[in-house]
């Protein structure tokens, strides 16, 4: 399958690109060896030498104005008061007036890994399957194959001897993994300083949706984290001396909870269905030739209990429904056995998965208003709160802008298919920081798999990815500089 459009001539870079595998492979080899772990104080310095390594790296390749933000000391909770953030890495490379300018951000930290915890390989130690032509180790896919994909681009364009066809931007941090702690105040305090000029903001840092077929992202979901309080005697009871005779704050809160959401989804909260974008019939176009099947989602489950039984129909409520699911419930007896407590106080956690057109603020008014409501029906002495704990908004970006299209016209040189147009049911919070702060269209586009196993045991980048994702990024400057 393909569509038409014009080609250019850029079959040379993809062949210095193949050219050039061992030496890519080499660097992504560097960059696993270093156990930049951000949620390990402990590992600090590891993550600071990646940045160093990082610097190091774009020196050489030439890149210029590398700065190193100190973002200064991580707030609590931390065992070491004056545990320094890691800093977040800008470089550019050529600053021509006539050329657009494409920021890339990618993240150096990593999710912590033992070997212990089942990996196949030492984690930190690039192995290289041959037979399987898999690269296996922490940050693999997630996020320093991307990363260091931007960095192979500018390589290949050096030893081909040709210029960029855009200014490139880097941004990367190394707080990631750890809730981006800092990343936001830089941005907008850049936005118009080393950011000044930015046409078009560029992620790698999401997957396929599955494992043949490339993806470009153009959505994810928000999420509202909420928490029910209910609270009764002073101190935890014995069912056998208390139970009968007093009001139970479990017994309240699972009534409240259970008004919610059904078992088939749907959420049962007033008003919140309503304040969703109707469908159109070019978005639910985008969805006929995604390559997904409900085996597809029974085996990333692990289970046989899809509550819907199309493709479409499964994509949709991941992507562009809101979801409901209670999370837990903090303060219940929950071990084994038959404890005969009778807990005192439980905080009851559940959370929205928002999307186009609710309004956060107006979804926690409708939230607070039915909850209230259920609570006073229940006429219970107890006491009851209920507060947002987070969130964080959706984002949706125009699959058809010419961002896209670039980068779907790149996919297609290098992988000769149309990639699929997808959206993610959770979140990336720095793309709206990014398209907020700039004013400027974001574009997700993912190098590794659907099953790289990013934050899980034995990470992996196909090789075929990495050097093919090294590809469409390059291909992709191209193209996008003639759109
Ligand atoms: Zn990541």
């Amino acid at each position: 399958m393909s569509e038409k459009y014009d080609k250019l001539p850029i079959d040379p870079l993809f062949k210095t690109i193949d050219e050039l595998k061992p030496q890519f492979i080499e660097r992504l080899s560097k960059a696993i060896a270093i156990p930049s772990v951000s949620s390990d104080e402990q590992l600090r310095p590891k993550v600071v030498e990646m940045s160093k390594f990082l610097v190091n790296e774009l020196t050489q390749l030439g890149f210029q104005d590398i700065q190193v933000k100190e973002l200064g000391t991580q707030p609590p909770p931390v065992q070491d008061a004056n545990l320094q953030l890691p800093p977040i890495v800008l470089g550019r490379f050529g600053s021509d007036p006539k050329k657009k300018t494409v920021l890339v951000y990618g993240h150096y930290d990593v999710q912590p890994a033992l070997k212990e915890d089942g990996w196949g390989t030492e984690p930190f130690t690039m192995h290289y399957d041959k037979t399987k032509e898999i690269l296996y180790g922490r940050g693999s896919t997630d996020d320093k194959g991307p990363v260091m994909g931007w960095l192979n681009v500018v390589e290949a364009h050096n030893k081909l001897g040709w210029e960029l066809p855009v200014n490139l931007v880097v941004c990367f941090e190394g707080m990631e993994e750890s809730g981006s702690l800092g990343l936001d105040e830089l941005v907008a305090k850049e936005a118009k300083q080393y950011f000044k000029n930015v046409d078009q903001v560029t992620i790698s840092d999401n997957y396929w949706l599955g494992t043949t077929k490339p993806v470009l992202t153009y959505g994810l979901r928000g999420c509202n984290y909420y928490q029910i309080i209910v609270k009764g005697p002073g101190a935890d009871l014995h069912s056998g001396i208390f139970g009968g005779i007093i009001a139970e704050p479990m017994t309240d809160l699972i009534k409240v909870m259970s008004t919610l959401v059904d078992g088939k989804g749907k959420i049962l909260i007033p008003g919140v269905d309503e304040m969703v974008a109707p469908l159109t019939e070019k978005e639910d176009g985008l969805y006929d030739s995604i390559d997904f099947s409900v085996e597809e989602l029974n085996a990333a489950a692990g289970s046989n209990t899809a509550l819907h039984q199309n493709k479409k129909d499964i994509l949709k409520h991941r992507w562009r429904y809101p979801s409901l699911s209670l999370h837990g419930i903090e303060g219940a007896f929950s071990g084994a056995g038959a404890k005969t407590v009778i807990p005192s106080k439980v905080v009851g956690k559940f959370s929205i998965r928002t999307v186009p057109d609710i309004e956060s603020k107006k979804l926690d008014e409708l939230v607070f208003k039915h909850i209230n409501q259920e609570l006073a029906k229940l006429n219970s002495p107890n006491e009851f709160k209920v507060e947002l704990i987070h969130d964080g908004n959706y984002w949706v970006s125009d699959p058809f802008n010419e961002s896209f299209q670039a980068a779907a016209k790149a996919t297609q040189d290098v992988w000769g298919i149309v990639p699929d147009f997808t959206r993610e049911g959770g979140s990336i919070p720095i793309t709206l920081t990014f398209e907020k702060e700039l004013g400027v269209d974001v574009l997700l586009l993912p190098m590794g798999r659907g099953d790289d196993g990013a934050h899980s045991i034995n990470e992996k980048l196909d090789v075929n990815n990495y050097i093919n994702g090294c590809k469409t990024l390059g291909g992709y400057l191209h193209y996008y500089a003639k759109a």
